[in-house]
């Protein structure tokens, strides 16, 4: 019987876990979401954040900014939330307008502050860690990128070994693909990343014993992808009907990278879309959140 990654499950582990931490603080953590423009796909995440915190007993201040807002007046708005010493924690929500210089705006969070883990200072404490580098009376201003510290927790959680393992993360983004595979490595998996460029992927697919699959393509991961014995993390939310049903996605309609239906039948542990990453990537993100918080007291 193919083992199923419950993301959903855990999430609620980590919940009455950080209710319990919360409950002692002498205030609550809070968290600044800046949202620029009223794109319904990112309320409805945005939704699913404002759900947990309240589960946790922790604070979301969202803040909405016109979809014509510069670079810099957002810059602005985040210094503004850099010096708030009831904010704890600050994301920008993306996808930003193009126009918008995104990384501009992510440097100007500051590092104790970004629980998205985006800014480069969190980014290099990162790839140090990944390397080694590992000093504990650092940790403090480290945030790890939500999705991929819940992807890992998952599978330790799941008992899935890593170490000595064949790992393969299919997509390199800065959000998603590259954190993995570096959280991946410092777990001593043997580690490869794969991109659209990526000749046979089917055949490199099957060579691993781990596959994280995040490309943004519906049911793209079929059963030519993979082989008996592995393991495969869905990141992948995807809506099957298209951007303006996104209100009944978020419920019934969301769909991964992979075909559970086809892989499921084939691997020996696979984790749902919903039910797998997402939450766990809510739940990374507040975990984020105490972690910021205890670091500014
Ligand atoms: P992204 O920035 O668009 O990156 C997609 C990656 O997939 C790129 O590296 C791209 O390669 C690669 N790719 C595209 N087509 C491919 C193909 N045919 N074969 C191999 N690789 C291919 O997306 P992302 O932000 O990483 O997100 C990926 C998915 O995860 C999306 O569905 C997103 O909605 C989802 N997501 C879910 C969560 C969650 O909490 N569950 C969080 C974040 C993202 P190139 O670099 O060569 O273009």
């Amino acid at each position: 019987m193919v083992q199923i990654l419950d993301g959903k499950k855990l999430s609620e582990k980590i919940a009455d876990r950080l209710k319990r931490e919360i409950s002692k603080f002498p205030k609550a953590p809070t968290l600044a979401i800046i949202q620029v423009g009223e794109k319904r796909e990112s309320s409805s995440y945005i939704d699913r954040k404002k759900k947990f915190a309240e589960k946790i007993g922790a604070k979301v201040h969202h803040i909405i900014l016109e979809e014509k807002i510069t670079t810099e007046k957002l810059a602005e708005a985040v210094e503004v939330l850099n010096s708030d010493k009831n904010i704890h924690g600050i994301i920008v929500q993306l996808p930003l307008p193009k126009k918008i210089d995104r990384f501009k705006v992510i440097e100007t969070i500051s590092p104790l502050k970004d629980v998205d883990g985006l800014t480069s200072a969190n980014a290099g404490l990162l790839y140090e860690s990944a390397f080694g580098g590992n000093d504990p009376k650092n940790v403090s201003a480290r945030m790890i990128p939500a999705t991929a510290k819940g992807i890992i927790s998952l599978l330790k959680e799941s008992k899935i070994p890593l170490a000595g393992k064949k790992a393969l993360v299919v997509g390199r983004s800065l959000l998603v693909g590259k954190p993995v595979a570096l959280l991946l490595l410092k777990e001593n998996a043997t580690v490869t990343i794969a991109h659209s460029k990526t000749v046979d992927l089917p055949k490199l697919s099957k060579e691993n014993d781990v596959v994280v699959v995040a490309v943004g393509k519906p049911k793209f991961f079929n059963k030519s992808f993979v082989k008996k014995g592995q393991v495969i993390v869905d990141v992948g939310t995807n809506s099957l009907t298209g951007p303006k049903l996104l209100e009944e996605v978020s419920k019934t309609k969301l769909v991964g990278d992979v075909d559970f239906d086809q892989v499921s039948k084939v691997v020996s542990a696979i984790s749902p879309v919903p039910g797998g990453v997402g939450p766990m990537t809510v739940a990374s993100l507040f975990e984020n959140l105490v972690v910021a918080f205890k670091s500014q007291k």
